[in-house]
């Protein structure tokens, strides 16, 4: 990896013709303002320099762009397999050839890390080839024989679809929920975050560029409550793919609700890490922090509690402390960067009201706790002791790098205080008692659990939440469930008896 002056050059190459023109709508194939021709700021975190202006659409552009997904829906689904698999290819090959330059610009756009990033970028063209070697297999059913019915199912794709993606690791997000759709032959109405709408463009362009017919894949850019809330309005936009915050999914289901809208939500979480003492204690270190600290802490599946046995607690915590105050805040795009800028000010305030909420509540603020500089949105990384579940800063979720740690006695009061929150996103459980491991996690409320281990993505499993932490699952056939109506054909098979009404 670079050094940071060269990074700077490098990215400032790829920004001159953004400060240019700005960034576009990308409807039926076309670059175009919104109709009305507003546009907004978007500002790096680092400096709160303004990067360019963004096209700011309405209800007109996302009608157009609704319109121009709904007219390629046809063609595209009933593309073959292997030509739509071919086209998936060739997008992630594209990705992988400007690596470099998603990386970059997704740093300064959202203050995440150069040293996670640049493999964020290549995460995203691995879901674009697993989804396009799906492609082929996306229609297949099942043969449900009856005794007098030759009884198949097979699945077609829903239609034109409504993807809403967040501004945390936004690049690779969309590649997640966009992949799947094209794969199983849907057509897609794309709205990224309005802090982060740089990569979106750059994918959207990459997309056309590798061949995908115009009007497969719009790029609208926009607010959530206007350019968002009219996509999930439409009534040609057959579903709604989410990624964000609770309480925003559930402004959509009732946005969505007229039109009937199937949802898919990826929603907030409040993690548990429970480290029993029996654990490999120097590994749950690692992953705790590792959990809670990358990505800036702006993570749905970050550790941002953690549980911890009392027995141990003391010296895991003082642990704990060393390395936390010892973790390098700094430039995104320094490659020895470890935590970067929270993403915009808004943002900023809520994670730093935090500080003051623990101390009202009784917690001690035992690392961080303060602003780093005062350019950009830097905060030290954060970790809250003496706490109960209870708190505010144990319930709510936080989104940023801070850490809450509660200790709890044994098994049973662990379970209690990992299941006490409105959400249930993830959970990782530190323990060497296999019997124990088995008993704790069958009785754990989340989607997602790893045991003595850090989150792990592997694309053939099911990723999602339960509780407010979401609706529906990601990842191998589940994306094409969702993405997907099931349909069943009965063929008779002889004369079976009809019944014969007025005969
Ligand atoms: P957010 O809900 O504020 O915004 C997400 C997107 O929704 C943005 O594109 C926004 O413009 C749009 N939006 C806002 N209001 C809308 C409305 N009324 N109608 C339609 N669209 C609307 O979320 P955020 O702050 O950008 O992202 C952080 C949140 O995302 C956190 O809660 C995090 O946990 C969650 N998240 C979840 C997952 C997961 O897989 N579970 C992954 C990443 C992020």
């Amino acid at each position: 990896m670079s050094d940071l002056t060269t990074n700077i050059e490098t990215l400032n190459g790829h920004l001159a013709r953004f400060r240019t023109g700005g960034i576009l709508n990308l409807i039926n194939g076309e670059s175009r303002p919104a109709a009305s021709g507003a546009t907004f700021e978007t500002s790096s975190p680092v400096d709160e320099s303004v990067i360019c202006s963004v096209a700011k659409c309405s209800a007109d552009d996302i009608g157009a762009a609704a319109q121009a997904a709904k007219s390629a829906f046809p063609a595209w689904r009933d593309t073959p397999a292997l030509e739509r698999k071919k086209i998936l290819h060739r997008i992630a090959d594209l990705i992988v050839e400007r690596a470099e330059e998603i990386a970059l610009c997704e740093c300064w756009d959202t203050g995440q890390a150069l040293r996670f990033m640049s493999k964020a970028a290549l995460r995203g063209a691995e879901n674009f080839r697993f989804f396009a070697d799906k492609a082929t297999s996306a229609r297949d059913g099942q043969q449900l024989q009856s005794p007098t019915l030759m009884n198949v199912t097979t699945r077609v794709p829903i239609g034109p679809v409504g993807v809403i993606t967040p501004w945390n690791t936004p690049f690779m997000l969309s590649t997640w929920k966009i992949a799947p759709a094209l794969a199983a032959g849907c057509t897609v109405v794309h709205k990224p975050a309005e802090f982060s709408p740089l990569t979106a463009r750059i994918l959207a362009e990459i997309a056309h560029e590798a061949g995908l017919p115009p009007g497969v894949w719009n790029l609208v850019n926009g607010f959530g409550e206007e350019a968002g809330k009219a996509l999930t309005e439409h009534p040609d936009i057959k579903t709604i793919a989410f990624v964000g915050e609770s309480k925003t999914g559930s402004m959509i289901m009732k946005q969505g609700a007229d039109t009937l809208k199937r949802v898919h939500f990826e929603l907030g979480g409040k993690n548990p890490v429970v480290v029993f003492d029996d654990a490999d204690l120097d590994r749950a270190l690692d992953a705790a922090i590792f959990m809670i600290y990358s990505l800036n802490g702006e993570r749905c599946t970050s550790s941002s509690r953690l549980l911890v046995q009392e027995s141990i607690a003391k010296e895991f915590e003082a642990k704990l402390i060393e390395r936390v105050n010892n973790i390098k805040v700094g430039h995104p795009l320094d490659p020895t960067t470890e935590v970067g800028p929270l993403i915009h000010k808004v943002h900023f305030d809520k994670v730093t009201s935090y500080f003051e909420t623990a101390k009202q509540d009784g917690a001690s603020i035992a690392a961080g706790g303060t602003r780093v500089g005062d350019q950009g949105w830097f905060v030290r990384p954060t970790l809250f002791t003496n706490a109960t579940n209870d708190m505010t800063i144990a319930q709510e979720e936080i989104f940023g790098p801070v850490l809450t740690s509660i200790r709890f006695k044994d098994e049973d009061e662990a379970l209690s205080l990992a299941n006490d929150t409105q959400y249930g996103l993830t959970g990782y459980v530190w323990t060497n008692d296999i019997t124990r491991a088995l008993r704790f996690t069958n009785q754990l409320e989340a989607g997602m659990i790893w045991v003595n281990s850090e989150n792990v993505r592997h694309l053939p499993t099911p990723f999602g939440g339960v509780k407010s932490s979401g609706i529906g699952r990601d990842g191998g056939d589940w994306s094409f469930e969702f993405y997907m109506e099931q349909k069943h054909i009965g063929f008779a098979l002889g004369h079976h008896k009809i019944p014969r009404l007025g005969a």
